[in-house]
């Protein structure tokens, strides 16, 4: 039996006996170097045993921290809990880089946080058929790797090539060819009762059954994605195919173009003429692409066979130069050393090809710190909401973040990513000093964007533990958020799944 330490049980750090007995349990599951208790009660501004987070959302109080390696520890630490005797309930994170949203912080205090990084095996892989089993410690760096030099890719982020694959999914996240909810094909989930079961498609040994998500009956893998439903173990998601060549057309306007720019930009998408995400940079958030200054960016991408990609890349050029809306226009700068964003443009070429840059070389240009150090040394809020993609409707978001700047002096990046000709995931960034001031400040400016943003109808898709309650706040009176509380109810009666995430 293993030995717990003193701290494990001293008095102070835990005065719930429940609490104290449970978590004695889960530390002999785990293994003591698996549970850190928290050294003092936080104050609220003090760092607790997650330490900063980039965003300086306030540290919450912990009851422990909570480090399991295999799926069936993660079923027996949550059966540890399931019969809400304790106050305590767990909140979920996988490699943690939640930055700008609250990194690895839950939403409410009383938490016993589960970091899922030590389940990092690829359980399962077949290239031919297109699908990989991971658990949540899984890094695209790590998939990508595997998946080097073969005929399927991953579908990356803009953020470290150090994050999790599943846990990304896990809040929406984007990626750099759709969102990644679209590779999600099932899920491996620990109920609130502590049972293990398996939803969406999962290989089955001796039979090729063709990866599909949905099944028969209700599609259940999206009940648990921004859920607190359970805690996701592993998820089978899918390998795309690999182009045989990609570019990535560079294009520069002016602010004043942004609304008739962004419309011949979406002409593109809707003709089918590019492939992946279309990427669009205020002049804030091109300066780390090498932009000129006061200048818009757009990634646009075009892919296929090297026929393809020629045509592809010549036509929306000429699209481009003849339109007269753009200010430069390039389908060369990684293919040509001497281009003045050679090494930028390469980096970018590759992500879109499935690559993630293990150096982070653009992400630290972006924060302006590596990423093991972010949550530290950086200063970093994220505000995500959706606009339709026409050229008024991000004409009218570039006026907000104008708007927010005057009124706060907080200048914004701005990336409209487009997921189709009609939705654009805008990120509103904003990167601060980390001082109180500061802080504060844009802290205020993220409250301003959630207010001006959703008068105007563009609701964000992810939200920061800050405002967690706006989930029921921003949903009509369609009876969604109620069935919502009846299946959480139902599913999780004593609540111990990360309440106040999305719930
Ligand atoms: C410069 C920069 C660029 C970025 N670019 C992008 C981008 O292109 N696209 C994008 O989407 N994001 C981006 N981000 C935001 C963020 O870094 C990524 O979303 C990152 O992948 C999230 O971290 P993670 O993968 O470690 O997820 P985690 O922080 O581990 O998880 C995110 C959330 O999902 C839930 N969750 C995670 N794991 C589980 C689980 N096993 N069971 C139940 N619930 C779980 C929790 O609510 C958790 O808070 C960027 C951030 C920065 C700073």
């Amino acid at each position: 039996m293993t030995v717990l330490p003193a701290e494990a049980t001293r008095p102070g750090t835990c005065a719930d006996p429940d609490l104290a007995a449970v978590l004695d349990r889960v530390a002999r599951i785990v293994g003591t170097d698996g549970v850190t208790l928290p050294a003092e009660e936080t104050n609220g501004t003090e760092a607790g045993p997650l330490g900063p987070n980039a965003g300086t959302y306030r540290s919450r109080r912990l009851h422990a921290v909570v480090r399991p390696r295999t799926a069936e520890e993660v079923r027996r630490v949550v059966e540890s809990f399931a019969d809400g005797r304790t106050a305590a309930r767990l909140h979920t994170h996988s490699t943690g880089g939640n930055w700008g949203l609250g990194s690895r912080e839950p939403a409410q205090d009383g938490a016993v946080v589960l970091d899922l990084r030590g389940l990092d095996r690829v359980r399962d892989i077949d290239v031919a058929a297109g699908w990989a089993v991971l658990e949540p410690g899984v890094t695209q760096a790590r998939l990508a790797r595997l998946l080097r030099g073969t005929e399927r890719m991953l579908n990356v982020t803009a953020s470290s090539a150090h994050t999790s694959v599943v846990g990304n999914a896990l809040d929406r996240g984007v990626g750099l060819r759709h969102q990644r909810v679209e590779d999600l094909t099932g899920l491996e989930i620990v109920l609130p009762n502590g049972e293990l079961i398996r939803v969406g498609w999962w290989p089955e040994p001796g039979r090729p059954t063709p990866v599909y998500t949905h099944g028969l009956g209700p599609s259940l893998v999206q009940l648990f994605v921004q859920s607190s439903l359970g805690v996701v173990t592993a998820a089978t998601v899918r390998l795309l195919p690999r182009p045989d060549a990609l570019r990535v057309i560079r294009l520069n306007f002016g602010p004043d173009t942004v609304e008739s720019a962004t419309a011949e930009i979406r002409r593109w998408v809707s003709q089918g003429l590019t492939r992946g995400v279309v990427k669009i940079y205020n002049e804030a958030a091109a300066k780390a692409y090498g932009s000129p200054p006061g200048q818009y960016l757009a990634h646009v991408c075009v892919d296929g066979t090297p026929e393809a990609v020629d045509a592809l890349s010549g036509i929306v050029t000429v699209e481009a130069v003849t339109s007269g809306l753009f200010s430069a226009v390039s389908d060369t700068d990684a293919g040509d050393p001497a281009a003045d964003n050679h090494d930028i443009a390469v980096r970018v070429e590759r992500a879109y090809a499935g690559d993630p840059d293990p150096t982070d070389t653009l992400f630290e240009a972006k924060t302006g710190h590596p990423a093991a150090r972010l949550d530290e040394e950086g200063g970093f809020l994220f505000f995500l909401p959706l606009v339709p993609f026409t050229g008024p409707a991000l004409a009218r978001a570039h006026h907000l973040i104008e708007q927010v700047r005057a009124e706060t002096g907080t200048r914004c990046g701005a990336t409209f990513n487009a997921l189709d000709a009609d939705l654009v995931d805008c990120v509103v960034t904003m990167r601060f000093p980390r001082t109180e001031t500061e802080a504060d400040r844009a802290h205020r400016t993220l409250d301003r964007l959630y207010e001006l943003f959703t008068a105007e109808g563009f609701l964000p898709y992810r939200l920061d533990i800050e405002h967690t309650e706006w989930a029921d706040r921003l949903t009509p009176g369609t009876g969604a958020r109620d069935f919502a509380r009846f299946l959480k109810t139902a599913v999780d009666p004593h609540r111990i799944i990360a309440p106040g995430r999305y719930a």
